[in-house]
């Protein structure tokens, strides 16, 4: 887009994520630069950033290409989180074939330290045959509310669950009290909510970043095993940059926006 002789980039920029928060505001006062975030319409009341936002899915690679080229969406930044693997999937796929620049903003992931008790999973079924042989019957489960069901089978053991908003579908547990709450949270106050009610598993996402780390270092001090799901493998053929870091990101669209106008210089 031209407004009169400053051309305009239009940034599709994926969040869901503190780190799209955070990266959304920074690019704020960039120049010539319209940032459209996008968000899945999975939570009541998102916090949002200042700035033009869309909500909602695009209808697959399909409907993803069709948004990119009606919008005249010239960058795209992926900031989902860890676990949002067919968007990160999708926004791939969509960018290759419409040959615009992709950067994913991600996560380091949490690594075990000799204090930790971690029991692995790969996933969220393999998770749940762990738990079928573990004696510990007060789960404090953090892992939101879209994979509940996997745990439908378990109903001698108490689940303490935590999500943001209220869930859209009836929660599938049998033994369960839900609480409300959005992080970041401090390591005092987990530990806090760790001992009220006598937890003794936490099973967690291993989603990274420091905004949920706290209950993964409460757990740590109260010498509470987490049985820890590792995020999905995101192979890809495409040729993109990862970064982790927000400053990073606002480097790579430096980087573009050079690029895009080198000719004009
Ligand atoms: P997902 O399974 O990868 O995505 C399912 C579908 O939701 C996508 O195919 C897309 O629909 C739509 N969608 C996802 N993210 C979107 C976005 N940012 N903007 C527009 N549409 C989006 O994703 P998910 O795991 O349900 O996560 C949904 C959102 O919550 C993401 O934005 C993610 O960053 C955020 N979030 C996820 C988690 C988690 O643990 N999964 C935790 C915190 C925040 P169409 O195919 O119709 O385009």
């Amino acid at each position: 887009m031209v407004a009169g002789n400053v051309k305009i980039t239009n940034l599709l920029l994926l969040g869901g994520t503190a780190e799209a928060l955070h990266l959304s505001a920074e690019l704020a006062n960039f120049p010539n630069l319209k940032i459209i975030n996008s968000l899945a319409g999975r939570t009541h009341s998102p916090k949002l950033s200042a700035g033009e936002y869309r909500i909602g899915g695009f209808g697959g690679i399909k409907g993803l290409q069709e948004y990119l080229t009606k919008e005249t969406i010239h960058l795209v930044i992926d900031a989902t989180h860890p676990f949002a693997e067919q968007m990160q999937r999708n926004i791939q796929t969509a960018t290759s074939l419409s040959h615009i620049p992709l950067l994913r903003l991600g996560r380091n992931h949490w690594i075990e330290t000799p204090q930790d008790q971690w029991l692995p999973a790969e996933n969220f079924i393999q998770a749940a045959s762990i738990l079928e042989k573990l004696p510990n019957k007060r789960v404090f489960l953090t892992i939101g509310s879209q994979n509940l069901s996997y745990f439908r089978p378990f109903s001698d053991i108490f689940f303490l669950v935590r999500v943001i908003g209220s869930p859209s579908q009836a929660v599938p547990l049998n033994n369960y009290q839900l609480i409300y709450g959005r992080g970041p949270f401090t390591k005092q106050s987990e530990k806090d909510l760790l001992v009220l009610h006598q937890i003794d598993l936490l099973i967690s996402k291993n989603s990274g970043g420091a905004h949920t780390y706290a209950k993964i270092m409460a757990a740590q001090e109260l010498h509470i095993p987490v049985l820890m799901i590792s995020p999905p493998i995101i192979a890809s053929a495409n040729m993109y940059q990862t970064v982790t870091q927000t400053h990073d990101a606002v480097a790579w669209l430096q980087n573009q926006l050079t690029k895009k106008f080198s000719h004009l210089i």
